[in-house]
């Protein structure tokens, strides 16, 4: 350890901290309060990376970093946290987040946790933190976030990004609405498209965890919750903050039932083929995939095929086969979380 790097040990004056204390939004009692949080980053990749690096350098105590994938060269012109390196070696990127972390403030803790968020840890995870960071690149797991955060009257900030446009809304059980006030259901499978199908620009990424990381600041300091909901497009150079209003009959805060944290729904299975290198994705809503828009949507990233009845996509090794039941074949891995990130990725969920 390098003595005149400045942690919290040996740095008594608090110069480390000096340009948020000063900050009156924040202050010294602020700054003791980030301190004694912890925050949990589900999906260290674009999003989650920008946010953990944001709170671990405005000196959040505690950070969880949960992440189920490993470090590729396409993520880098999105993912700030990584190099090349990460990515010849292929680490999972929550180790990799908290290795770079840890260089960056040495006097915070930081956990990696290489896990797939799922129904069965996610009630678990969210307990052991006093906020939520959403950095997931995928609704199935939202929706997960959702229902724990609110049943444990956890704060959680949502966030999505895709192309150069962006959505982000804070949700403070008790003080205004949750993710399925506003929008019920998720999009169906293969209805909507994704940062790996559609694209995305990695300054709309910024943007866009910046926003979360400040409402995450300011959740932790006690700051007055606004209860907007803001869409934003880097592009142009636009946000809009509407008021977000809470629903008396939404099925999760209001009628507190936690259909995707029960497993009633909603949560996709993954089951490992035994002796045939593959794994098997079923999806929970049982809906007929969107063919002809996944064919349009995948055509460019890979050899793609459809012949009627399944549709085929071959990309990086993998085989992906998509049946008419929503269900499908990951070819070339027995890695469940590798098969349910490659879903997530390429069909949507
Ligand atoms: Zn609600």
């Amino acid at each position: 350890m390098t003595a005149n790097i400045p942690t919290p040990d040996n740095d008594p004056s608090g110069a480390r901290y000096s340009r948020q204390t000063v900050l009156a939004r924040i202050g010294r009692e602020g700054q003791d309060k980030l301190a004694a949080s912890t925050v949990l980053v589900v999906g260290c990749g674009s999003l989650g990376g920008a946010q953990a690096e944001f709170l671990a350098r405005a000196g959040v105590g505690r950070l969880l970093l949960a992440d189920r994938d490993v470090v590729e060269l396409c993520n880098l012109p999105t993912q700030i946290l990584y190099d090349e390196q990460d990515a010849e070696q292929r680490l999972p990127k929550a180790e990799a987040a908290a290795r770079r972390l840890r260089a960056v403030n040495s006097g915070i803790r930081i956990e990696p946790v290489i896990a797939d968020v799922t129904a069965t840890n996610a009630a678990e995870l969210v307990g052991r933190a006093d906020l939520v960071l959403d950095g997931t690149d995928n609704f199935e797991t939202r929706y997960l976030i959702n229902d724990a955060a609110v049943q444990a009257g956890k704060p959680w900030i949502y966030g999505g990004v895709l192309g150069t446009d962006g959505m982000v809304l804070a949700v403070h059980p008790g003080l205004g609405p949750c993710l399925r006030c506003l929008f019920e259901e998720p999009p169906d499978m293969g209805s909507a498209p994704t940062c790996s199908t559609f694209g995305v620009l990695n300054t709309a990424v910024a943007w866009v965890a910046a926003l979360q990381a400040t409402k995450a600041v300011k959740i932790i300091t006690g700051a007055e919750h606004d209860g907007f909901f803001h869409t934003l497009d880097i592009w142009n150079g636009t946000v809009d903050a509407a008021i977000a209003e809470r629903r008396v009959d939404c099925p999760c805060c209001g009628q507190r039932r936690f259909d995707f944290l029960d497993s009633k729904r909603g949560s996709s299975a993954a089951a490992v083929l035994c002796g045939r290198n593959a794994v098997q994705v079923t999806p929970e809503r049982r809906l007929a995939p969107d063919f002809p828009r996944l064919q349009k949507n995948l055509a460019p990233l890979g050899a793609v095929k459809f012949n009627g009845i399944v549709l085929e996509f071959i990309a990086a090794g993998r085989r992906l086969t998509v049946f008419p039941d929503g269900r499908v074949l990951v070819s070339g891995t027995t890695d469940a979380a590798e098969a349910r990130s490659l879903v997530a990725k390429y069909i949507g969920s």
